[in-house]
């Protein structure tokens, strides 16, 4: 199929990274094996000096697995992509490839938690520090570089806010300044944005999310743009070793086949949602980069094609409405990680930020009746009468303590 590279997005995610197979299935075949004979040791040498294609253990490079990563490598308009066990795994990689000690890392303060996590301890263990700013302002990016910065880290949408960062004004940080731009595009899958078009030099994912889709597997993968840069993460990813499996590559693989029709449906959901929402009385406000009211909205035009499937609100009795509509729900699942085919639910105060106490949630942004909604492929009716019915009960309540 020599016309791949021309495909529209769709047609990519059915096509994209399906190669040629003994017997010639339609899809990659499971190499659910560690290791690769070799036909003597001249074939043997060979491999391992690069001279001949082949395979040597799975740790190294694995077809199941290359099937996938030159799958997302294509859908995001990258060189190469290297599958990781997890999105951590993918970032910790990516991190480690590039920074060494003494150098700084300027990240979005709306970062995925363990993200921050790994900046504030790990990478600060082996001398890399880090400022988190506010990158939906781009001034304060800029404010941020120092001369030893040498990865801009942004998350866009980031998480629980939903703020957009521009791409393309912060990857211009990036380069006058020397610094290479990360961006974790999970939250909106390279259907809907494809930052290494917006200039990002390197590109990361939990695929444990939109990209797999079906809540069944945890994984990653880093996107890069050019040869000489992967063979760098490559060799660091086979010296960390935090690899994808045949098999998980293989249902990830599955998973595109249908990621632009999810992610269709899930923004045409979320739009829904978010309008129905912005009008309830229940709801003090609602965040969602498709809504006019969204306050970098004309930004999100310039880089998504669509708003995607999270959405983050604010319901208007706090805490323990919170709590009431989390143990009201029925049909929206009650649990963490987003990016499915089913709804999910998930009230940080009361969950997985509660042992965090009051203030240090106020000073992280994360208010006491905030929700977040990753928006399933359900029919929207349904998700809309689930969500009505447990706001109702909160009505109650307070009519009841009144
Ligand atoms: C879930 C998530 C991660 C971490 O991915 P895992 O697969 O759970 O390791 C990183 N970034 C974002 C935005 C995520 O949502």
């Amino acid at each position: 199929m020599s016309s791949k590279k021309n495909m529209n997005m769709d047609s990519k995610c059915v096509h994209a990274g399906v190669g040629e197979y003994e017997y010639g299935p339609v899809v990659p075949p499971i190499y659910q094996t560690s290791t690769f004979k070799f036909e003597s040791t001249e074939h043997g040498a060979s491999l391992f000096k690069g001279e001949a294609e082949g395979y040597i253990y799975t740790r190294m490079s694995n077809p199941t697995v290359e099937a996938m990563e030159n799958s997302v490598a294509d859908l995001e308009g990258g060189y190469k992509a290297l599958g990781c066990g997890s999105g951590m795994a993918a970032i910790h990689t990516a991190l480690a490839a590039l920074l060494n000690a003494g150098d700084h890392v300027v990240a979005s303060e709306a970062v995925y938690g363990p993200t921050a996590t790994l900046l504030r301890t790990v990478m600060s263990k082996f001398g890399i520090t880090t400022t988190f700013v506010d990158s939906s302002n781009v001034d304060e990016v800029r404010n941020a570089v120092k001369p030893e910065t040498r990865v801009i880290y942004i998350e866009t949408p980031g998480n629980p806010t939903l703020a957009i960062t521009d791409l393309e004004a912060v990857s211009k940080i990036a380069r006058d300044n020397n610094a290479e731009l990360v961006v974790d595009n999970t939250f909106m899958s390279p259907v809907l944005q494809q930052p290494i078009k917006h200039g990002a030099d390197v590109v990361v994912h939990s695929m444990t999310k939109f990209l797999n889709g079906h809540a069944d597997v945890v994984a990653g993968i880093i996107i890069v743009k050019d040869e000489k840069t992967y063979k760098h993460f490559r060799k660091t990813l086979n010296q960390i070793g935090g690899v994808i499996d045949p098999f998980n590559s293989f249902l990830v693989h599955r998973g595109i086949k249908t990621l632009a029709l999810r992610m269709n449906k899930h923004s045409e959901n979320a739009i829904k949602i978010a309008e129905w929402l912005e009008n309830h009385p229940e709801i003090k406000w609602v965040k969602y980069p498709g809504l006019k009211s969204h306050p970098q909205y004309e930004i999100g035009l310039k880089q998504h094609s669509q708003p995607g499937g999270m959405i983050t609100f604010e319901l208007k009795n706090g805490f323990a409405a919170g709590e009431t509509v989390m143990n009201n729900v029925k049909f929206c699942q009650l649990a963490v990680s987003l990016g499915g085919v089913e709804t999910l639910i998930q009230h940080p105060a009361s969950m997985t930020h509660l042992s965090m106490g009051k203030e240090a949630r106020e000073a992280a942004g994360i208010t006491e009746g905030l929700v977040r909604l990753s928006v399933g492929i359900e029919n929207v009716d349904d998700i809309i009468s689930d969500l009505e019915e447990a706001f109702s009960k909160i009505t109650k309540e307070e009519t009841v303590s009144v």
